[in-house]
């Protein structure tokens, strides 16, 4: 199978024993392209360094909302030199987190999401959105960059979202948790989504999907995802890999 993860963080600390190792053995299992986002300016240049080392691996950059405490705005200058590297793809991961009372401020967090929002727009790069519990203001600021395109990744909203979402140009992505006893809304969003606009991902090391829920995640385990997407859109695993592949490389531009 030829599977794109649009969506891991091989930066992250839980790598550190076998991250080589990791990125080394996903050809054989299937992985054919992986995107890893950054969450703030350490991890974006780690994101961008690790594309540089591994072909299939692309990178995109920017300030997560839960990682937003420490922007100034003169982030924004690092973040655009790395954009310009050629192995970034995006502006990501961006956008809002009102779940945790001990995130950065909300008035903060948007204040960073709009400021990359912008410097997506400027750099005509397409964005990665994290909305977790601020689904309408995430809506309410992307559509204020009406020439932004973007994702939104681990999607949590519901089928109505999505369909605006999709109304809107953008794209729909989703993990493991489509395979959850209790993913009902997501299942019913992913079924509301056209298959030429959904994408999926692992969001690794987090959200195992079952069989391995509660693991540590890699991108091989995408392949629960695609199947269980695969059983929702009545194809085929191996149809469902390609158009998610296809959709992919068209959103990120990767020939
Ligand atoms: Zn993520």
């Amino acid at each position: 199978m030829n599977l794109f993860d649009t969506h891991a963080h091989y930066d992250a600390d839980a790598f550190d024993g076998d991250r080589d190792q990791v990125l080394s053995g996903l050809a054989d299992r299937g992985v054919a392209l992986v995107v890893n986002p950054g969450c703030d300016l350490t991890s974006s240049r780690t994101a961008v360094a690790l594309a540089e080392k591994y072909p299939f691996l692309y990178a995109a950059v920017g300030y997560h909302p839960e990682n937003c405490g420490p922007y100034v705005p003169e982030d924004l200058d690092a973040l655009r030199a790395l954009a310009k590297c050629p192995k970034a793809v995006a502006i990501g991961e961006i956008g809002l987190d009102y779940h945790w009372e001990d995130n950065p401020s909300r008035e903060l967090q948007r204040r960073v999401f709009r400021d990359q929002l912008a410097l997506a727009e400027e750099l005509d790069l397409p964005v990665i959105v994290h909305d977790r519990d601020a689904h309408a203001e995430s809506l309410r600021l992307i559509r204020a960059f009406p020439r932004v395109r973007g994702v939104f990744h681990c999607f949590s909203g519901s089928a109505e979202m999505a369909r605006e979402l999709v109304g809107l140009g953008w794209m729909v992505s989703f993990t493991g948790v489509l395979t959850y006893k209790n993913a009902r809304r997501a299942l019913e969003a992913a079924a509301a989504v056209p298959l030429e606009r959904v994408m999926i991902e692992t969001d690794s090391p987090y959200m195992a999907p079952v069989p391995h829920r509660g693991e540590r995640c890699d991108s091989g385990y995408v392949s629960y995802v695609c199947e269980k997407l695969a059983e929702l859109k009545g194809i085929s695993p191996e149809a469902c890999a390609q158009a998610t592949l296809e959709n992919g490389r068209r959103f990120f531009r990767i020939p």
